[in-house]
């Protein structure tokens, strides 16, 4: 079947703010206000981000 009767893509925001989820703002964005953005800023600086995959603690005894 070829049914081209498929409802259209509502129009808006196709992103969702990454702090509460509400859709996003375009001149906000990726975000839905500033508060939001601000949040997610905060949360950096804070240190809540880490990037992963440089951890050099040391647990190699096993090849000595
Ligand atoms: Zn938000």
């Amino acid at each position: 079947m070829n049914d081209m009767s498929q409802p259209p893509t509502p129009p808006g925001p196709a992103r969702a703010c990454p702090i509460c989820r509400k859709p996003a703002v375009e001149r906000y964005m990726p975000f839905c206000s500033k508060r939001c953005g601000d949040i997610d800023l905060g949360r950096w600086l804070d240190g809540r981000y880490v990037i992963e995959g440089d951890d050099s603690m040391s647990e190699g005894d096993e090849e000595n």
